[in-house]
């Protein structure tokens, strides 16, 4: 089953494959790769803790006193990273 993808993610596919690639294969590539850069903004988990937040304002250039900032609000990569690796180790 494809998706339907932008086609930004499209051109991207035919980049990376060749222009002699399958249409059936850019449009399995152009689907994952639209899945993964949406993957990247979509968030709905939980909201930060507060060392999450602590330790993302070490990582960020606001040292965590803006709470506009992205890096109060919004768990980045490596919190992400962190809360995969926790659930993983979980029983
Ligand atoms: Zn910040």
């Amino acid at each position: 089953m494809i998706q339907l993808h932008d086609p930004a993610c499209a051109d991207l596919a035919r980049h990376f494959l060749g222009a002699e690639a399958e249409a059936q294969t850019v449009a399995e590539l152009a689907s994952r790769i639209q899945s993964e850069i949406e993957s990247w903004f979509r968030y709905e988990g939980p909201g930060l803790s507060h060392d999450e937040k602590a330790a993302q304002g070490r990582r960020c250039s606001c040292r965590g006193f803006d709470d506009y900032c992205v890096c109060q609000n919004v768990p980045d990569a490596t919190t992400m990273a962190e809360r995969k690796e926790a659930t993983r180790c979980a029983p």
